[in-house]
């Protein structure tokens, strides 16, 4: 543990914990508690599974984003009522977030499990590393195998691209159906597991919400 103590304020950092402080204030018999996060991580920078549509198909906008301006950003948006969201891939994202000061709100508070994990110190960066080379790995596997299949040229997420698989998969001869399922559908159900059991378990509360949408056409887009 480091700290640093400053009379009635105390700043401390688990060694492992390589992304977040804890501030600690007693002002006046009364204490406080603080924890104050970097902008990002550099894990996210060599990550960026949360945005590339590999973990999210969709993300909610909530009342204080400014839909105008990521319209502007050329930002696709969908409209349930008076629910709004964007699809992913994001179009914000280029290796890291283009927009990043005037991010949606839900982005800028989102940390995915993994990194919470190295916040609190129980997974070391170098874990947290490996697991998300093996998670990109698949990924970058798995994306050009189904785009292949399905014949589509446009981005989509994982979530739309699996559908689009299974779709693909039934339309073949069983023959060739057997050949082409057993390595893909493999791989598929490998990052699908490792995402599910690493970076977003699904017992956890969504702070991005993924919309069960095929974002081909319907709903309201504007
Ligand atoms: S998936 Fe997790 S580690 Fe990767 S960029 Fe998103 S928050 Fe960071
Ligand atoms: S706006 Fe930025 S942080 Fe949010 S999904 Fe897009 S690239 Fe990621």
């Amino acid at each position: 543990m480091s700290t640093l103590d400053c009379g009635m304020v105390r700043v401390s950092r688990s060694p492992a914990a390589t992304t977040s402080w804890s501030i600690t204030a007693d002002l006046s018999g009364h204490t406080g508690y603080l924890t104050v996060m970097p902008p990002t991580s550099s894990l996210c920078l060599d990550c960026g599974l949360c945005c590339d549509g590999t973990m999210h198909t969709t993300v909610a906008l909530e009342p204080a984003d400014d839909r105008a301006v990521l319209q502007g950003e050329g930002f696709r948006l969908l409209v349930f009522e008076t629910e709004a969201c964007f699809e992913q891939p994001c179009v914000a994202f280029h290796g890291s977030c283009t927009i990043y000061d005037h991010r949606p709100m839900k982005c800028s508070r989102y940390r995915c499990a993994l990194l919470r994990q190295v916040d609190s110190g129980e997974v070391t960066d170098g874990e947290a590393r490996a697991l998300v080379a093996d998670a990109i790995a698949l990924r970058d596997r798995v994306r050009p195998a189904i785009e292949a299949l399905a014949g589509t040229t446009r981005k989509h997420s994982l979530g739309v691209l699996v559908r689009k698989m299974e779709d693909a998969l039934e339309a073949l001869d069983p023959a060739q159906r057997l050949e082409t399922q057993s390595s893909l559908e493999l791989d598929v159900a490998a990052l699908l597991t490792l995402l599910a059991d690493r970076f977003e378990p699904r017992d956890s509360l969504p702070i991005v919400q993924s919309y069960p949408v095929e974002t081909d056409g319907d709903p309201d887009v504007v």
